[in-house]
């Protein structure tokens, strides 16, 4: 049996791209190593993203600027505008006339650049996201970073890979997320055996996917602990990329797995057996299924949205599962404050241009405009005191990360149907206990 190789390899790269969190550090490595007059590789194909910090002026309290953080965060944001105009850089900031970003880095990066094939590196755990499309994605660090600006390359371990055989379909309103909550929870994910391996979805339930969903299930590979998740480009890769970037893909034979291809560790999931899934606070691995909650779990915030939960698809998935508790008389539970932030304003373009909009804003829905925001406790969706107890749709759910309450991880229907109801549950657990 032939054994995976495992050696280093410099292979050039298509796409380099870093947030406001790290870019600043990035140029301070690569100028105090090289000087202020670098060339950089390509400057076309380099991007930045102001999107962690958009909403630290608005959130941060007065006990943190008294500390001199807001200065802190700021100068990153600085550092930040002063490399992409030294260099010429493209800087995605913030949305003219808007109160928010153009878009989080991984959500524009699949909406815009990466294409099938392709190889992208970003400075953020979650570049993965991209690998949806069928794009070598993974995160680097600031010295790799800044050394990929200046020679177009990146250097790795082989990695191994783990495939992930999705088989069977996922049953109405179960969806990616439920799937890699159930994934966090296999023992052989939680022990750690896997990490830094490659993880490829393949299955039934990927081929029937979208790619925002596939994005879920590769963008949480940071959760997993992987290298990168990626998933072959198919006829729903192509789709998206027309009818989301009015791009005509041609698909090449290369762009998958040889039938022969030899896996490090393989993971089965019958995904018909799946039921909705949350993540108990303090670890996205705690996932149990929703259904097997015995006690009532009250609400005090919802929130759909990040890189993970504010894609289109999942847009949808809040407004189908509202729009049918308006039909039926519902409203945001008494007392339940409901955030939903647009991954990026081409999101919110298309869910004002789908209708979805006005029914979030009758229902009272906060919607906010795109940014990293509440997934790290800077923005509007995040908690403020240790009692409330919040469901969201982000990938994460580690203590403090967002706001100092308890945080419960679930899929956008569930987020959407526990708002309703006050207290978390399924969408079919919501529909059962109307319609009986
Ligand atoms: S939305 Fe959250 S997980 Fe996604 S890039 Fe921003 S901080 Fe990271």
């Amino acid at each position: 049996m032939l054994k995976p190789v495992s050696k280093f390899i410099s292979f050039r790269v298509d796409w380099r791209y870093s947030h406001d969190y790290v870019t600043g550090m990035c140029a301070a490595f690569m100028e105090k190593a090289m000087g202020s007059r670098v060339q950089l590789h390509d400057v076309s194909s380099i991007k930045c993203f102001a999107d962690h910090l958009v909403y630290v002026p608005q959130t941060m309290s007065a006990e943190k600027r008294a500390m001199g953080l807001l200065d802190s965060a700021m100068a990153m944001g600085v550092m930040q505008h002063k490399f992409c105009e030294r260099y010429g850089v493209q800087l995605h900031h913030h949305a003219p006339g808007r109160s928010g970003a153009e878009g989080i880095c991984h959500s524009i990066m699949t909406e815009r650049y990466v294409l099938p094939g392709q190889v992208a590196i970003g400075t953020d755990s979650h570049t993965p996201h991209c690998g949806a499309l069928g794009a070598f994605a993974f995160g680097v660090g600031a010295t790799e970073m800044a050394n990929a600006w200046i020679t177009g390359d990146v250097r790795v371990a082989t990695p191994k890979v783990c495939r992930v055989r999705l088989d069977g379909r996922l049953n109405a309103h179960v969806d990616a997320k439920d799937v890699v909550l159930h994934l966090l929870q296999l023992d052989e994910i939680k022990s750690g055996a896997l990490v830094g391996l490659v993880f490829e979805y393949c299955g039934e339930a990927v081929l029937h996917m979208t790619t925002d969903a596939r994005a879920t299930l590769t963008n949480m590979v940071a959760e997993i602990g992987g290298m990168t998740g990626l998933i072959a480009p198919d006829d729903e890769t192509v789709r998206f990329l027309r009818e989301r970037r009015g791009v005509d893909f041609v698909l090449e034979d290369w762009m998958h797995s040889d039938a022969e291809a030899l896996y490090a560790h393989e993971i089965v999931v019958d995904c018909s057996s799946l039921t909705p899934m949350v993540a108990l606070p303090g670890d996205p691995g705690q996932g149990v299924p929703v259904s097997s909650l015995e006690a009532a779990v009250p609400v005090d915030i919802a929130y759909g949205g990040s890189c993970t939960g504010g894609k289109f698809e999942d847009i949808a998935a809040y407004h189908e599962v509202l729009a049918w508790g308006v039909e039926r008389g519902l409203r945001i539970a008494s007392g339940v404050q409901f955030f939903l932030q647009f991954g990026s304003q081409d999101v919110r373009r298309r869910s004002e241009q789908a209708g979805f909009v006005q029914l979030f804003k009758d229902l009272g829905v906060q919607l906010v405009d795109p940014g990293c925001g509440a997934c790290i406790n800077a923005g509007p969706g995040a908690s403020e005191r240790a009692e409330q107890i919040t469901i969201s749709a982000i990938n994460r759910n580690f203590p403090g990360r967002s706001g100092p309450g308890a945080l419960w991880l679930g899929s956008p229907s569930t987020v959407a149907a526990s708002a309703l109801a006050g207290r978390i549950l399924s969408f079919d657990q919501l529909r059962d206990q109307v319609e009986s």
